[in-house]
């Protein structure tokens, strides 16, 4: 893999794309042998290639397609393969269809990115700039003299580069690899520790373990292991097979058994996430929530957000950081506080949960209070201390504490999974 980009080389932006794809090159059974970050340097660009292609088959590129002059990519793998560009009259027609739709005229520059290498298959362009592959002789090295090297490039917006080799690139991959699919399926653990976690799936390590040296045990060739996040731990499956179908059927087998041992600790599998459960779990009751945030400053109600539709059920929220606001905008009387602001007190937490229920007229809401470090009171709580209060349904309320040992965002971030994690158990317990 190659990644193009000065803002990445300068750590301005952080490489996603080859983070991404080398999972899913794993997962189809090919080897990734190197990943290169190169400026946008037209020469550099070349260098990197010959380098890659020195040592592998299939070359994936991302970035550098735009219309501006450090775009480089294009140019750089047609003077690699040495072959010349060509304009291709189906980009041509879909950028004049881009800027009609903008209601702009076409700048010049763009048909840049109607230019590819003489002998490139375009990958259908999900954005505006279009990838391509092309097939390549291999370089110098003796022992790969006579190959031929498969170069994709693929745009650098994550969207359209995931899309692209979703669609364009992975099949060939696990074709290519000769059926030996890898697959790994990971279960979201909250509100547990590594060690309990640990402990609950001994079983099935030693199993595992056992199996690990005896290639005829079915489960040979299945790995799991541990991923501590902010606010969950990952327990990660690993499974070979012949097809990615084989290989994700005995994940799947050792991912229900951990399940199994593991109960309500978890939240979700692969990529369902435990805001995405939350929105289930609300939907499933028809109720609606806001929340009132001032130690997480608006997270809870980012990630209530983030699902597909959750207009149906998030209703609104406020971030309450000056204690004024929580007079203003919920109606509270803070006046037993005497002055002391919104302290991290758990009383603190409740009356907000239960102002922003009444505000809002919802079924459930959700407060968080806390000391960010920074903020800490002479006299007061800790720093790191979080605490969160939900109200609802009806008269319920519900409150817990932590205390967080990280820097602000940190401490942010895993109160509203903090929080978060304690309404999805209260949804479920309090479920029909
Ligand atoms: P476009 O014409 O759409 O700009 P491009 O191929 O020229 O396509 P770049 O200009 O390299 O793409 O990148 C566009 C944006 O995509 C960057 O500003 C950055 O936000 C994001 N991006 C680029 N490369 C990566 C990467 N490797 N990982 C994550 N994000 C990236
Ligand atoms: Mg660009």
């Amino acid at each position: 893999m190659c990644s193009v980009g000065s803002e990445l080389v300068a750590g301005e932006i952080i490489d996603t794309n080859a983070a991404w794809m080398a999972r899913r090159v794993m997962e189809s059974g090919c080897r990734v042998v190197a990943e290169l970050l190169v400026g946008d340097d037209h020469d550099a660009i070349v260098d990197a290639l010959r380098w890659l292609a020195d040592r592998a088959d299939v070359l994936i590129v991302s970035g550098g397609l735009g219309p501006t002059s450090d775009d480089l990519t294009r140019y750089a793998i047609a003077d690699f393969a040495g072959v010349g560009l060509e304009r291709r009259k189906e980009l041509v027609a879909h950028l004049e269809d881009v800027y009609r739709r903008l209601d702009r005229p076409m700048p010049s520059g763009a048909l840049r990115q109607a230019d590819v290498p003489i002998g490139a298959r375009i990958h259908e362009p999900l954005g505006s700039a279009a990838g391509f592959v092309l097939d390549a002789p291999s370089a110098e090295r003796a022992e790969r003299a006579g190959r031929r090297v498969t170069v994709h490039a693929l745009p650098g917006v994550p969207w359209e580069y995931k899309g692209t080799a979703e669609r364009d690139v992975l099949p060939d991959l696990v074709e290519r690899a000769g059926g030996q699919a890898r697959v790994t399926r990971t279960l979201h653990v909250a509100g547990a520790g590594e060690s309990w976690i640990g402990e609950a799936l001994t079983e099935i390590t030693d199993r595992l373990e056992a199996a690990s040296a005896k290639p005829s045990d079915p489960e040979h060739g299945i790995e799991l292991g541990f991923l501590a996040k902010a606010g969950e731990v990952q327990v990660r499956v690993t499974a070979t097979g012949p097809t990615p179908l084989d290989a994700r059927k005995r994940a799947t087998a050792v991912v229900e058994e951990a399940a199994g041992s593991l109960g309500d600790a978890v939240t979700s599998v692969d990529e369902r996430r435990l805001e995405d459960e939350i929105a289930h779990l609300l939907r499933a009751r028809g109720w609606t929530i806001a929340t009132a945030e001032s130690c997480t400053a608006g997270r809870v109600s980012a990630a209530l957000s983030s699902a597909p539709g959750a207009a149906d059920y998030l209703r609104g929220g406020v971030v309450v950081y000056a204690a004024e606001t929580a007079v203003t905008e919920l109606g509270l009387d803070l006046g037993p506080l005497g002055g002391r602001g919104l302290v991290a007190e758990e009383e603190v937490a409740v009356a907000l949960a239960r102002g922003a229920r009444e505000r809002f007229g919802v079924d459930l809401a959700v407060a968080t209070v806390g000391v960010a470090p920074g903020d800490v009171a002479p006299g007061g709580p800790p720093e790191g201390t979080a605490i969160w209060a939900i109200a609802g349904p009806g008269d319920e309320i519900h409150a817990d504490e932590t205390y967080i040992n990280g820097d602000r965002d940190l401490v942010q971030t895993r109160a509203a999974a903090f929080a978060l994690e304690s309404l999805r158990r209260r949804l479920l317990s309090s479920g029909p």
